[in-house]
Order: structure tokens, then C-alpha cells, then sequence
């Protein structure tokens, strides 16, 4: 087990410090969660749904509090932290009605030969891992669909958000559910990887890059009994066709790109745009680009991003600019970083077209990069040319286009004339690739959390034979004695 070591967060709009703690015992806390499992599984459903949802309330209560923790830690707008705090409220009601439609109990038929049924039982204790870029609706999104289903969780946020990882988890116990049945594990990879192999977790539920996402599918690889979620990252293309509204194209391009300062796995990253519509698009693109306020999560007026969530985070962005830069990449919109000691860095827009060897990697933060294309065909082997496929959106176009889009794009979420990012938690979240394993989550989120158990009954033993027996003997009765 990893030695204990001291857990900090920075604020990343001012490097002040704001949380410091020690990483847990994850032996000591597996331990609880698995004696603490038997009770929470055996209460009725409806106990553990109203105890979800008093955990709701204690959200709405400290929405503020909480709010203003997320903008905080994370250093995104106030208003966006905001519109985070009522995903993790609205996470609920949405889970209870995916529990009931995805992993209900059905009977199937019931005959002479009994009745078939279908129940689902939770896993156990389930491993949820969270990333930092939503610190809180993420990690809620996999713990309130798997306390519902039955099972305990251990949650360990990401070492960048702990402060938001601890505030969660105690909305959940101020509600009522015990500090044993959902914890806080404080610390980094090595907690994350020392929890995910232990011996007593049933289930992993992960969140992060698909660099850490694949460690773990290696790691449990010879572990088949464990289900593993992996909701990774994304190169996601947004491809632009014509169409005679161009500033609402050129709106739907920035908010995929930047929006979070661009570290939404849904961000676009890569812009594939026709030649025909190339002058004006991209024209109207920079222009809406500089006007984007980026600054400290508190300001006024709003801004529209703030900073990353760290320097080395803002280094490796800075770095990868000029990376593409000087490797054929022509600049658009320069990447600026107006203190070296913050890692606020200005929306950068780059042209790739020319470039040989474009690396197919995640650039998390507010780098687009643009490909210029004569036909739709080549957008959309433009568009799939990547090891990701999380999302993908078409702009303009007609219905017959949309249509050969969708058929021919490899994304777990496409989008019409919509942005990349801001998917319905009402409907299922994944993606192909390196961006998940096939097991998405929001509304399916319930099918990982439990799995179906298939059983005939009757009331009574009752049995006729079939083929295959001798035609039984009469017994000729014993003489009677005497
Ligand atoms: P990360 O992979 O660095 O960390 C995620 C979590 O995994 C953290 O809690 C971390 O401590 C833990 N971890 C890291 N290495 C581990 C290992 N080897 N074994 C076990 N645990 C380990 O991710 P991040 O930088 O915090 O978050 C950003 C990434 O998350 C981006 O790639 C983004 O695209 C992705 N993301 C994906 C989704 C989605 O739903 N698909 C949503 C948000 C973010």
C-alpha cells in the first residue's frame, strides 16, 4: 500500500493554496465499504432512492457554497460552476428513472412451467475515479447510479480537485447515507491504482485520460470478475459544410472548442471545414475568439473561460502549439500566456492542413486545429481519422448529408448543427476507441452498476419426465406373511 503523503490543491486563477489533507488508507477504507455492503443492499429500493434524493437537497442547500468551490478549485467561470452544482441535482431523479428502465426487475412469461424473471444485483464495492475538469458531476454521475443499484462506493477525486471530492461525498453523509457506505479517498494515481487491484472492489468507474484508463484495463486484465467503466478522452472533429449561417457556425465552433478553457472531453479539437465556406468561417471564428474574456472565475464582467488547471498543464498546451507550429502548422490565433506564473492561457487556433503527421492526441485546453477539405467524403475520413471517437458534430449541410454523416462517423455521440459538447445526461454518454469500453454511462450508467440475474420459479417442486426412460416396472405386491 502507498506510504501517506500530504494532498494540496491550488487555486489555479491565483496559486494560492486552498486544500491541504493526507491520502487515505485505501485497505482500511475497502474494508468499511465491504462490511458496510450486506445492510445498504439489503434496504428496500425505495430506502435508498429517498436517501438519494434527501442527498439532493443538501446539494440545493449548499449550492452556492459549493459552487463557489468548484470555480475555486478548478478556476472555470462562477456561472459555469454554477450550471455544474445543478447536473449533480438533476443527476438524481434521472438515475432513479434509469435504474427502473434499464435494470428493473421484468417477468418474462409464466406458464406451466413456471415464471421467468429478470433482477438485477448490485456488484459490491465499487472504485469511482473522478477527473478534475468536473470534479463533481462526474464522479456523481457513476456514485448515484451505483448507490441506488445496491452497492458501496469509494470515491477518489482527482489530486488536483480534493477539496470538491470531500465537500461531495459529505452532502451525501449531511443526508443520511453512512460515512461507510460512500468515502472520500484522498490521493493520486498510486491510491487510484492501488484501490482498482484490490482484492475486495467488485467494480471500477473511471474518469480521466485515456493514458490512465488503458494502465487500468492492463492492470485488471487478468481480473475478468471486476466490471470496468472507462469514460476517456477524444480528438472530436467538428465538421463544417455549407451553409449561409455562418456566425451561428462560427458561435457553435467556439463554444466546442473553448468552452471550459477546451478541457471538456467533448471539446472539439479538431475543425474540418469545406474550402468553399474555409475565408468566411474562419474569419468570423478569430473574430469571436479575441473578443472571449478569459480571466479569474469571480470577475467582472464574466469571463467567458479562466485559466487551466495547472502550469504544467499550460506548459504542455504552450509546447504542443508550437510543436504543431513548427512542424508545418500555420497560426490563425496564437496561443498567448500572459503570466508565466498562472496558467492562463489565451484560445489558439491553428491550421494543420499542410502538416504531415498530425499527432492523434488529446490537447486538453483551448487548442483548435484546422483542416481544410474540398469534398464531404474527405471531411468524413478526415473526421475519422483518429484512435478517439467520443464526439462529432456536423454544421450545416442538408438532411441527406446528416444522414451519411451519422451512418459513417465513428463517435458515440453526433451532433447536428449543435456543438460537440453539452450531451444530455438523460441519454447514454461513451464513447468508441480510446475514448471508452463500450460500457457509457449517464443514462446507461445503470447497467454497469448492477448485472441480471435470470431465474425460473414456481412455488412448489412440481416435475414430469420426458424421453429417455425405461417404462417403469410395475411392482407386484409382497405376499403378505402368515
Ligand atoms: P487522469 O487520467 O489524469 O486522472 C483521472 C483519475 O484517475 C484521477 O483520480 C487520477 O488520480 C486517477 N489515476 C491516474 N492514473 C491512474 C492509474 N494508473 N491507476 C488508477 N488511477 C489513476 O485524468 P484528468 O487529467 O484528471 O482528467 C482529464 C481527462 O479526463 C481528459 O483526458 C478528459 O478527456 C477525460 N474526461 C473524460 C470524460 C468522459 O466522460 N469520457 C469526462 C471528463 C474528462
Amino acid at each position: 500500500m502507498p506510504a501517506v503523503t500530504d494532498v494540496v490543491s491550488f487555486e489555479p486563477a491565483t496559486g494560492k493554496e486552498l486544500w491541504r489533507g493526507k491520502t487515505g488508507d485505501v485497505d482500511e477504507a475497502v474494508s468499511r465499504a465491504r462490511r458496510a455492503w450486506p445492510d445498504w443492499a439489503s434496504k428496500p429500493l425505495a430506502t435508498r432512492v429517498e436517501l438519494v434524493r434527501r442527498f439532493a437537497n443538501e446539494v440545493r442547500k449548499e449550492h452556492d457554497k459549493f459552487a463557489e468551490l468548484i470555480a475555486r478549485e478548478t478556476g472555470k467561470p462562477l456561472w459555469e460552476a454554477r450550471t455544474e452544482v445543478e447536473s449533480v441535482v438533476a443527476k438524481v431523479d434521472i438515475s432513479i428513472t434509469a435504474y427502473a428502465e434499464r435494470t428493473g426487475q421484468k417477468k418474462l412469461d409464466s406458464a406451466l412451467q413456471g415464471t421467468a424473471a429478470v433482477r438485477h444485483k448490485p456488484h459490491g464495492v465499487m472504485a469511482v475515479l473522478g477527473p478534475y475538469n468536473f470534479p463533481a458531476h462526474l464522479p456523481n454521475g457513476h456514485i448515484v447510479p451505483a448507490l441506488i443499484a445496491g452497492n458501496t462506493v469509494i470515491f477518489k477525486p482527482s489530486e488536483k480537485t480534493p477539496a470538491v471530492g470531500e465537500f461531495l461525498v459529505s452532502c451525501f453523509h449531511r443526508a443520511g447515507i453512512s460515512a461507510a457506505v460512500v468515502q472520500c479517498l484522498q490521493g493520486g494515481p498510486a491510491e487510484g491504482q492501488a484501490l482498482i487491484a484490490h482484492r475486495d472492489i467488485d467494480g471500477v468507474l473511471f474518469t480521466g485520460s485515456a493514458r490512465a484508463g488503458i494502465a487500468i484495463n492492463k492492470k485488471l486484465a487478468g481480473n475478468p470478475g471486476k466490471i470496468v467503466a472507462l469514460e476517456m478522452g477524444g480528438n472530436n472533429p467538428i465538421v463544417v459544410l455549407d451553409t449561409p449561417k455562418i456566425a451561428d457556425a462560427a458561435i457553435l465552433v467556439v463554444q466546442s472548442a473553448f468552452t471550459t478553457a477546451g478541457q471538456r472531453c467533448t471539446a472539439a479539437r479538431r475543425l474540418i471545414v469545406k474550402a468553399s465556406m474555409y475565408e468566411p468561417l474562419l474569419r468570423e471564428v478569430k473574430a469571436l475568439a479575441d473578443r472571449i474574456i478569459f480571466g479569474e472565475p469571480f470577475a467582472d464582467p464574466a469571463p467567458f473561460m479562466g485559466p487551466v488547471i495547472d502550469n504544467q498543464a499550460a506548459d504542455q498546451l504552450c509546447e504542443s502549439f508550437l510543436y504543431l507550429l513548427s512542424n508545418g502548422g500555420k497560426a490563425i490565433k496564437h496561443m498567448q500566456r500572459p503570466d508565466d506564473n498562472l496558467p492562463f492561457v489565451s484560445p489558439a487556433i491553428i491550421d494543420v492542413t499542410t502538416m504531415n503527421d498530425r499527432p492523434d492526441v488529446e490537447l486538453f485546453g483551448p487548442l483548435l486545429q484546422v483542416v481544410k477539405v474540398d469534398t464531404f467524403d474527405q471531411a468524413i475520413a478526415e473526421a475519422n481519422d483518429t484512435r478517439f471517437g467520443l464526439s462529432a458534430s456536423l454544421i450545416g449541410g442538408s438532411p441527406q448529408d446528416y444522414n451519411r454523416f451519422w451512418a459513417n462517423i465513428r463517435a458515440g455521440i453526433v451532433n447536428w448543427n449543435r456543438p460537440t459538447s453539452g450531451a444530455s445526461s438523460k441519454a447514454p454518454f461513451g464513447g468508441l476507441g480510446l475514448s471508452g469500453n463500450h460500457r457509457p454511462s449517464a443514462f446507461y450508467a445503470a447497467d454497469y452498476c448492477a448485472y441480471p440475474v435470470a431465474s425460473t420459479e414456481m412455488d412448489q417442486p412440481r416435475a414430469s419426465l420426458g424421453a429417455g426412460f425405461r417404462q417403469e416396472r410395475r411392482r407386484s405386491p409382497r405376499p403378505m406373511a402368515g
